[in-house]
C-alpha cells in the first residue's frame, strides 16, 4: 500500500470509530470506564417496585471541581476538565404514587442567552460546567416512553437546588415538590431566576428515626418504605432518598458523591460548600451500607444504573 492510500485507509478508520462511538461519549475524553454510560433508561424491579434510571443529560466539570481541591476560585481557573458525566434522574413506581427524584437537565441550557436573567451566576457556570442534552432526553419526552406524563407525578423529591437537578422542574407545575428546609434557607450555587415563577416546594424537617448511620430523616410514604435523609456537604440543605425494602435498600445519593469510588476512599469534592459535612455524611452512608446491602446511586456516577440493574450492592 503506497503512502497516501495508507494515510486515506487511516483516516477512514478513524472517521469510522468516531461514527460508530454514541455521540454522546465522542468527545468524552478522559478515563476509559466513563465510556460505558448506559443510554436513556434502565428499569428494575425491587421488592416489587419497579424503579427507572433515567439519564437525561451528559455534564462535565473541572477536575478540581470534582476531586479534591481548595474550592470555587481554584475551580474557576482550573484548565482541565472531567470526562462527561450522566444527569441521572430517578422515577419510583411506588403504589402511594410515582415519585421523582430531581429533574434533570433540560436542552436549552447551552442557548446563548439562558443565564440573562442572572449574567453572574451565568458566567460561572459557564466557565465552570458543559452540558449535553437533547430535547428527547429531557424528562417529558422519557417519561412518555415510560407510558406516563409528567402529570402523572405525584411528589419530586429535590437533592438540592443546582441546576442539572432542578432545570426541569418546569415541566413538573401539578406536582408536590419536597425540598430540605435548609436548602430552601441557605442554598449555594443555585440560579433562582431559573425557576418557574409558581416553584414552591414544601419544606422538610427531619425527625428523629433509627437507622445505621442516620438519626434524622423523613417517611415520605405511608409505608414508611421511602425515607428522606439528610447528607449536607455538597450543599448545606443537600438530602437523599433511601428506598426500604427486604431485598436491596436503594439509596439515591443526589450529589453526595461523584461516584462509588469516592464514598469508599472517603474523597470529598472540592465543589462541597461544607467539606466537614461532607465527610460526615460520608461516614453515615457507609455505616449504612455496612449495615445493609446497599445500592448506592449517585447522580453523575457512570456506573449508577447499571450497579441498580445488577443490585450490585455497597461492600463497605
Ligand atoms: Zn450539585
Amino acid at each position: 500500500m503506497n503512502r497516501k492510500a495508507f494515510i486515506r485507509r487511516g483516516a477512514a478508520w478513524v472517521m469510522g470509530a468516531v461514527v460508530s462511538t454514541p455521540a454522546a461519549f465522542a468527545s468524552s475524553g478522559g478515563r476509559e470506564h466513563y465510556m460505558d454510560i448506559p443510554s436513556s433508561i434502565e428499569t428494575v424491579e425491587i421488592g416489587g417496585i419497579k424503579i427507572h434510571g433515567i439519564m437525561t443529560g451528559l455534564v462535565k466539570v473541572k477536575r478540581s471541581h470534582r476531586n479534591q481541591s481548595l474550592g470555587i476560585s481554584a475551580i474557576i481557573v482550573d484548565p482541565s476538565w472531567t470526562a462527561w458525566m450522566p444527569i441521572y434522574t430517578w422515577l419510583i413506581e411506588h403504589p402511594e404514587g410515582l415519585i421523582l427524584i430531581d429533574t434533570g437537565e433540560n436542552a436549552k441550557v447551552n442557548d446563548k442567552n439562558y443565564f440573562k436573567c442572572d449574567q453572574i451566576n451565568g458566567f460561572v457556570y459557564r466557565t465552570i460546567l458543559r452540558f449535553k442534552v437533547k430535547k428527547n432526553q429531557e424528562l417529558p419526552a422519557q417519561l412518555k416512553k415510560l407510558g406516563f406524563s409528567t402529570d402523572d407525578i405525584r411528589w419530586v423529591v429535590l437533592t438540592h437546588l443546582h441546576l442539572d437537578h432542578v432545570d426541569g422542574v418546569q415541566f413538573f407545575p401539578n406536582a408536590e415538590f419536597l425540598l430540605s428546609s435548609v436548602e430552601n434557607r441557605q442554598p449555594t450555587g443555585n440560579v433562582p431566576c431559573l425557576l418557574p415563577t409558581w416553584f414552591a416546594p414544601r419544606t422538610i424537617d427531619y425527625q428523629a428515626i433509627s437507622l445505621a448511620g442516620f438519626d434524622n430523616g423523613f417517611y415520605l410514604t405511608q409505608a414508611k418504605d421511602i425515607v428522606l435523609l439528610p447528607t449536607p456537604g455538597h450543599t448545606y440543605g443537600h438530602q437523599s432518598v433511601l428506598f426500604l425494602n427486604n431485598e436491596s435498600p436503594v439509596l439515591f445519593a443526589g450529589d453526595a458523591t461523584f461516584d462509588q469510588e469516592q464514598l469508599l476512599k472517603d474523597k470529598v469534592a472540592g465543589i462541597s460548600a461544607d467539606k466537614k459535612a461532607a465527610r460526615d455524611t460520608l461516614k453515615r452512608i457507609r455505616t449504612l451500607g455496612s449495615d445493609t446491602p446497599l445500592i448506592y446511586l449517585p447522580s453523575h456516577d457512570p456506573y449508577s444504573a447499571t450497579r441498580l440493574v445488577q443490585s450490585s450492592s455497597l461492600v463497605v
